[in-house]
């Protein structure tokens, strides 16, 4: 029996009350399941720590997820690289930058800027190690049409890059749906053997998936594709070293009285997949300021820049 046949109702202490849930929540194959805390767990099923500990161990042994030696997690995060996202203030806030083999998601309302980060990296990853890049190329998967090739020319110029080559460099689709943007990003597996890409960008991660899945009713289904949507890009962080940076909207939106103006679509699912996440907001005087909200290994904090011409910059 393969892993997929096995249904989350098969798990020890999983009945198909506990199993509903959870496939509401998005978590619909052992995978999921085995990655979760146990709080996450206890708390989208409504279980206790115990019970949460012994499904998830359950699901483990399910997968027969082994164990590796510390060394070789220490040798695979050695390799772990550091995208600068142009202004030093950021890059301290994230330690040194966005890293690779994760994903890092920049969240805030419309015009905070993060289209302009998911660029000023596109252009960045192409400059030397040592310079803040990586010599690498780019996937960009654009949802909302708003991939502005004059930025990219804009901030090569900055840096003195070639402005033609710069724009080769970065391998552009577009999504016009949900199902389409998964599809390429399944396709961008094929394209990451045959080019060297260092980072993969998805501007933005949830808009399509927002708009098709308006009901209620829809919100589990929503959530199980954003899910798998996002295991295809750890993966791809993974197998290639390369780094995964997702936007984001928040709740509120202009038409939108009650909407929090500070917490993110995708809920769980999203958060969960994200290793590191940046709340995007304006500040006083047309500076930005970037939040650090979860982090493997930095505390939380906040960076002030500017967006200018040239790209994001100190400010
Ligand atoms: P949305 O949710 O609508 O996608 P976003 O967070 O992606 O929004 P961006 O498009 O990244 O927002 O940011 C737009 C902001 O960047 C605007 O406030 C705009 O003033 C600023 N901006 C864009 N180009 C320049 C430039 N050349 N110089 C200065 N600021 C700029
Ligand atoms: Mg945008």
């Amino acid at each position: 029996m393969s892993e997929d046949d096995i249904e989350l109702e098969d798990l020890n202490g999983v009945g198909a009350k506990t199993a509903e849930k959870l496939r509401e929540a998005g978590y619909d194959d052992l995978m999921s399941i085995a990655t979760m805390s146990a709080g996450d767990l206890g708390e989208v099923a409504d279980l206790g720590e115990k019970k949460s500990q012994k499904i998830i161990t359950g699901a483990r042994q399910e997968l027969d997820i082994g164990f590796e030696s510390g060394k070789d997690r220490y040798d695979q995060k050695k390799e772990m690289k550091k995208i600068s996202a142009g202004a030093s203030n950021l890059d301290d806030l994230l330690g040194g930058g966005v890293d690779t083999q994760s994903i890092t998601e920049f969240y805030g309302e419309y015009g905070s800027g993060k289209t302009q980060i998911g660029h000023q990296l596109s252009v960045n990853v192409q400059k030397p190690e040592g310079e803040g890049g990586l010599d690498r190329d780019v996937i960009y998967i654009d949802t909302e049409d708003t991939f502005v090739p004059q930025r990219i020319e804009d901030m090569a110029e900055d840096q003195g890059m070639d402005v033609e080559e710069t724009l080769d460099r970065i391998h552009v689709a577009r999504a016009f749906n949900s199902d389409h943007q998964m599809l390429l990003a399944d396709e961008a597996q094929d394209i990451c053997q045959s080019e060297d890409i260092g980072l993969i960008v998805v501007d933005s991660l949830t808009a399509q998936f927002r708009a098709e899945y308006v009901g209620r009713g829809e919100l589990a289904q929503r959530q199980q594709k954003l899910n798998r949507h996002m295991a295809t890009l750890l993966r791809l962080a993974n197998s290639h070293n390369a780094a995964v940076v997702v936007t984001n909207q928040v709740m509120s939106n202009p038409d939108q009285m009650f909407g929090d103006p500070t917490k993110a679509i995708g809920g769980h699912i999203v958060a969960h997949n994200s290793a590191t996440r940046l709340y995007l907001r304006k500040g006083k005087k047309g500076k930005r300021v970037a939040k650090l909200v979860d982090s493997p290994y930095m505390p939380e904090g906040e960076a002030v820049y500017n967006i200018e011409d040239g790209g994001i910059k100190d400010a």
